[in-house]
This record gives C-alpha cells, structure tokens and sequence, in this order.
C-alpha cells in the first residue's frame, strides 16, 4: 500500500518533503497528497513548514486505542425502554417485543433505577408455572443496589470491559438525583448494549 511505502520512507529518512518522498516513489506530489493527508491527520505523521513531513512516534494500535478512549458513553446510548415495579410480568414481556430491547429497566418515580429484567428472567419465571399476568415484574427483576450501571461520562471501553467482566447484555445509563428529602436515586437517561458497542466497532472500521 501505498501509505505504508511512505511511512516507511518518513521513518528512515525523515523530516523529508513531499516532493522528495515523491521522488523516491517515482510518483508525483499531487498524486501523493490524499495519502499524505491521511497519515498527518490520522497522527502518523507530523508536517512542518519547510521541514517536511516526520515520524510521530506512534504506532497505529496506539492511535487507535487513543480514538477509542476518547469516545464516551454519553455519544453511543440509546434510549432506555422503562416498566413501572407493578408492571405485570406479561405486559413487560410484551414491551420487550414491542421496543426491539432485549433488557428492560424497571423504574420507580417516573425514572429512579430499581431493577433489571432479561430474556432469560422472562424464561426463568414462565418454566415456573406462575400466572404471568398477575404476576409484577418486581418479583423476577435484578434489584438494586446489585444493578451495575454506567454514565454518560464514562469511556465507552471501560463500560464495554464492565459488559464482558459481569456477563451482561446491557448497563443502564444513569444520573445520580435526589428525589425528595434524603431520598437519592440513580436516574436512567439511556442503555449501553452490546449492540451500541457493535455499531460503534463498525463505524470505526467503515472511517478507516
Ligand atoms: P440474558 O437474559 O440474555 O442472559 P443478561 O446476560 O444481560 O441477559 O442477564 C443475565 C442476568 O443478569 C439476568 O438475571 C439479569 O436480570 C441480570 N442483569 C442484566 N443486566 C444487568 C446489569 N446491568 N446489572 C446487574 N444484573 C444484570
């Protein structure tokens, strides 16, 4: 490729211009310009003014995971699908179809975190043989304080490793607020799947 004969020839003989790297390909400037724009930009290389282009230092794993850092919880959320604790376990499941959301939020006040509900409790309480209809969704919830969560501030990769370290499909994205006298509750503003972190992987190798 053709940015890697570059690279390579910045990093022998750098700082060296574009016109000498064009010499030494047997190209022309302008033909090597999209690429050399590329290497700057991506952080490769750096370019002085009448010195010419050099070798940053960095290796692309480097600059990659330097990207991946900087992109935050807050910039890949989706919307949050919520069910009130008295929400019959039926309806809930029916909400789950609905919303296209394999992991349900069960709130209380309109949006303070009080559990977690999946697939597999949906599955877990129908083999039990108890009327679903009747039956709240806050009997077959993951209750808090057992909820593992993430902000909207945190680096999409440290909420991605808390996805894989805990065995979960997705992490509620909250707030902390008080909800009345000394009363404080997380606040769900989003939900970080594991989708999120596909789509985010995808578009990440589509800019490449
Ligand atoms: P699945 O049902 O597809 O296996 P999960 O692996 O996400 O989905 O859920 C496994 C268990 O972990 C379920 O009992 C669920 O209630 C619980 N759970 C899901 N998400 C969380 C979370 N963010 N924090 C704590 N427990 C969770």
């Amino acid at each position: 490729m053709r940015q890697e004969a570059i690279l390579e020839i910045v990093k022998k003989s750098g700082p060296i211009t574009g016109e000498q790297i064009a010499e030494k390909l047997s190209s022309s400037k302008a033909t090597l310009r999209p690429d050399l724009a590329i290497l700057t930009m991506s952080g490769l290389l750096g370019a002085r003014p009448r010195v010419g282009y050099f070798f940053s230092g960095k290796n692309p794993f480097f600059i990659v995971a330097e990207k991946l850092r900087s992109i935050l919880v807050g910039d890949v959320k989706s919307v949050p699908v919520v069910v009130g604790e008295k929400c019959s376990v039926y309806d809930a499941a029916v909400t789950m179809f609905i919303e296209d959301a394999g992991t349900l939020f069960v709130v209380r006040n309109g949006g303070i975190l009080e559990g977690v509900i999946s697939r597999k409790d949906f599955l877990k309480i129908t083999m039990g043989g108890h009327d679903i209809h009747k039956l709240p969704v806050g009997v077959v919830m993951t209750r808090m304080p057992n909820i593992i969560v993430t902000t909207p501030e945190e680096p999409v990769w440290l909420a991605a490793r808390k996805l894989i370290s805990h065995e979960v499909d997705a992490l509620p994205v909250v707030r902390k607020t008080v909800v009345s006298n000394a009363d404080e509750g997380l606040e769900v503003v989003g939900r970080l799947s594991k989708t999120n972190i596909t789509r985010l992987f995808v578009e990440i190798g589509e800019e490449a």
